[in-house]
């Protein structure tokens, strides 16, 4: 998954639940891929799924087929910040691998008619999945991360393990609380977005739910002073245009969490603001390229501001 993970587990885990943990994560980051060579996507059901557009429909097993169905389902609804299907348009640019472009407008065009949710065939008896254009590609890296979390979550739960930190690359998930802090709650930073990794600009008091951070400042190049990240406006295919330099989630589940970190970093500030206000079960910290720090309500109480570097606003 192109990131380090880490877990911090309270008292003992037997060897054997951590193994299965590790395995657990290899398999799905195999069965999910779509980028290295045709060697690393051999046993990719996504990369099986995308070979096999305008052609047929593949079967998945029964936890790629939920993720796909949750990826799809998600982009019909949300579908102009948030789309799985944009795959061609994220493979043109190539931000975060050995050498991204900037596209021509026509071949953005072009690959943007690849993109409908709506032109997938999703069959849950057979837990086949069909992409109907050739040509059209599913990408789940906006959210495989975060399901990757709730999994492994999973795993540590059948075996009695209810207590801990899963994160993977930003992605945390707080299992239980913790019995580190005397209110039990785990403190998660958040990443300082203009600062080497590791360096927060505040803290969240949490248990039992996901935090998960995106910014904009992770995977980018620059072509002729402009700046170009990996958050594809599904609706243009250019990156995102906003002023928020990075969002962290806080949600149920990580999945939920990282599905939202992309929804709201299209629309700029005071629009994903709003948006993160008035969706249940959701909350945000936003973190602007002005260095603003911007809470929502339900959580401000939980969020410690430690950098003053970033000045802390309670409303956009
Ligand atoms: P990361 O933690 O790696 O930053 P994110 O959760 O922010 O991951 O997702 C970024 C990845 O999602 C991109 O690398 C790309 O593969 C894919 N992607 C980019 N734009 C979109 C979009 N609008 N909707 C869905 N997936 C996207
Ligand atoms: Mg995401």
């Amino acid at each position: 998954m192109g990131t380090l993970i880490t877990s911090v587990i309270s008292g003992d885990v037997p060897q054997a639940v951590t193994t299965e943990v590790c395995g657990l994560l290899r398999s799905l980051e195999e069965r999910l891929t779509v980028n290295g060579p045709p060697s690393a996507r051999i046993k990719s059901q996504v990369n099986a799924i995308n070979e096999c557009s305008g052609i047929t429909a593949v079967t998945a097993d029964s936890e790629v087929y939920r993720i796909v169905r949750k990826a799809v389902t998600a982009s019909r609804e949300y579908r102009n910040s948030f789309n799985a299907l944009i795959g061609p348009v994220v493979k043109s640019w190539g931000i975060g691998f050995d050498s991204p472009r900037l596209p021509s407008d026509a071949e953005i065009s072009e690959l943007l008619t690849l993109t409908d949710p709506f032109e997938v065939e999703l069959n849950d008896e057979a837990s086949t999945v069909k992409l109907l254009k050739k040509g059209m590609q599913l990408d789940l890296g906006a959210i495989a991360k975060g399901y990757a979390a709730d999994l492994a979550a999973k795993v540590y739960n059948n075996h009695g393990v209810n207590q801990g930190l899963i994160d993977l690359g930003g992605n945390v998930l707080a299992m239980g609380g913790s019995d580190r802090a005397a209110d039990g709650l785990w403190r998660i930073g958040i990443q300082s977005p203009f600062k080497p990794r590791g360096t927060s600009l505040g803290t969240l008091a949490l248990r039992d739910c996901s935090a998960v951070t995106s910014g904009i400042y992770e995977r980018s190049f620059e072509k002729d002073g402009k700046h170009y990240h990996h958050m594809i406006n599904p609706a243009t295919g250019y990156p995102f245009e906003t002023d928020i330099a990075s969002v962290t989630v806080i949600a149920a589940t990580s999945t939920i969490a990282d599905l939202w970190t992309t929804i709201l970093q299209s629309g700029g500030l005071a629009q994903s603001h709003y948006k993160a206000e008035n969706e249940s079960g959701i909350e945000a910290v936003f973190v602007t390229k002005e260095r603003l720090v911007l809470p929502t309500s339900g959580i401000r109480d939980v969020f410690t501001h430690t950098d003053n570097d970033y000045k802390l606003i309670s409303h956009p």
